[in-house]
């Protein structure tokens, strides 16, 4: 499905987003006191304390801007917008 031009996830992230290398993987901490981090898009919230049915906590591994590690988006967004986005992939996806 096409996203549409005014998807509410859609908040200017082409400024830092677009044409991104982007890597799965599991959440890490950005730097040492780094808590949690949310998905640039709808908020999800991804940390490693991911657990079954904890509705505070969407995920525990998400895709990442290769080169500094900072930037994460959800597997759902990362599914709608990477043609929009233009991203490259760096390693392996997930397995569906
Ligand atoms: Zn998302």
């Amino acid at each position: 499905m096409a996203i549409e031009d005014d998807d509410w996830r859609l908040q200017g992230q082409e400024k830092y987003l677009l044409g991104r290398a982007m890597r799965w993987t599991a959440w890490a901490p950005y730097r040492e006191d780094w808590d949690h981090d949310h998905c640039e898009f709808c908020m999800a919230k991804i940390w490693d304390r991911y657990s079954v049915g904890d509705d505070h906590v969407q995920y525990n591994a998400a895709w990442v801007t290769t080169d500094d590690s900072y930037r994460w988006v959800c597997l759902k967004c990362f599914a709608d917008f990477r043609a929009r986005f233009a991203w490259s992939v760096v390693g392996d996806a997930p397995a569906p």
